[in-house]
């Protein structure tokens, strides 16, 4: 374990069990399928330098991150790796994208034009967006893709190098949104007089529970090579297992008897009703614990254990069984024993879904490796 983290707080990342969800999906997908590991966002609070090394281990053949900083933290470790980024990014940073070799995401005639204006010396190449029904960036209609691709293609800076698009519904069983996006994306892709060399358009969900036609040239794999499922549709047909990378584990810090009527924490939120043993755990707000998980349990001993009255920004209390001993491991997220807490029962708890548990515990929480 590394010595520099003093606080007892940290959150284990499996990494055997990112390559093992890789290597799952590579045995399902079609021949030549690319692998882009998605790492936006840290890695969905992972840890982007990390499962990249797994991924890149386990088959992924591109790096997809959303912002122009998450590639050049990227770029920095990984020299030759394609890095794709999925999201809006300014003209300013196209000619370091075109020095660094990152792929940018276009879907805009302006944004070409701008870029032409600017001197830089290497072909940048661009994977357009197609928006056909998420409603979020990319080129809603023929007209502005034909457009879009020949100022690309004239332009003596520019490489077409891919198309995308993505899926607002692909997670859910009613198949009538999606299929109309499909048939869209096909419509955008059929109207270009030559093929970009990489079509893509499955996220998690689209991969692993649609038609296996939709994988193209490459899937963008994001939350199930964290281990988790991208609905609780989704999870009833997985085509095969899935491993949890996060686990999340802090220790008791104190732990005291109070009598029956004495309150704990913040606005005396919790009153005890009988007498009881009350621990503390170094985790709070500023953690991405948020007050919304006041009531979740946690594990001690393999057994359930509630945090009671308001999560505070850097603690927050158990109503505790019996009187451990401070020390004690106490997991938040992960195994003892024969009980396991999901990120999935987090989620429920927190009114949110499970992308955002992980992505939401702060860099104050160090990530361990193993
Ligand atoms: N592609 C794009 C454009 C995305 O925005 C995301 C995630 O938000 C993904 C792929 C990965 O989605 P998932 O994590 O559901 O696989």
């Amino acid at each position: 374990q590394n010595i520099k983290h003093f606080r007892p707080t940290k959150a284990i990342i499996n990494l055997d069990a990112i390559k093992h969800n890789v290597n799952q999906l590579k045995e399902y997908l079609n021949p030549g399928v690319q692998i882009m590991a998605v790492v936006k966002a840290n890695a969905y609070g992972h840890g982007d330098i990390e499962v990249a090394a797994a991924a890149i281990e386990a088959g992924a053949t591109v790096l997809a991150v959303a912002t122009p900083e998450e590639a050049l933290h990227l770029r920095e470790a990984y020299r030759d790796i394609d890095i794709l980024i999925l999201g809006y990014v300014p003209v300013s940073f196209a000619p370091l994208a075109a020095v660094e070799n990152i792929t940018l995401t276009v879907f805009s005639t302006d944004w070409v034009e701008q870029v032409n204006t600017l001197t830089f010396k290497h072909p940048l190449k661009v994977h357009i967006k197609v928006d056909t029904g998420m409603g979020r960036i990319g080129v809603t209609n023929l007209e502005d893709l034909q457009n879009l691709y020949h100022e690309i293609v004239l332009s003596e800076k520019l490489l077409v190098d891919g198309i995308f698009t993505h899926f607002a519904t692909a997670d859910e069983e009613d198949e009538t949104y999606f299929l109309h996006q499909v048939t869209k994306f096909e419509e955008f892709l059929r109207s270009l007089p030559k093929r970009p060399r990489l079509v893509h358009a499955a996220n998690t969900a689209t991969m692993l529970v649609k038609d296996q036609t939709l994988q193209y040239d490459a899937v963008r794999f994001g939350i199930s090579m964290y281990g988790l499922a991208p609905s609780a549709y989704v999870k009833t047909k997985l085509p095969f297992p899935l491993q949890p990378a996060f686990s999340l584990e802090t220790e008791l810090i104190e732990v005291k008897e109070v009598q029956a009527g004495q309150s704990i924490g913040y606005g005396a939120a919790f009153t005890a009703s009988e007498p009881s043993f009350i621990g503390t755990i170094p985790i709070g707000y500023a953690d991405g614990l948020i007050r919304k998980y006041s009531g979740q349990h946690v594990l001690i001993d393999g057994v359930r254990v509630p945090i009671i009255g308001r999560i505070c920004m850097d603690q927050c209390m158990l109503l505790l069984p019996i009187a451990y001993n401070i020390g004690k491991k106490v997991t938040l997220i992960g195994k003892q024993e024969d009980e396991e807490i999901t990120i999935d029962e987090w989620a429920k708890k927190g009114d949110t879904i499970n992308y955002e548990v992980p992505c939401i515990i702060t860099s104050r929480v160090p990530r361990i490796y193993y």
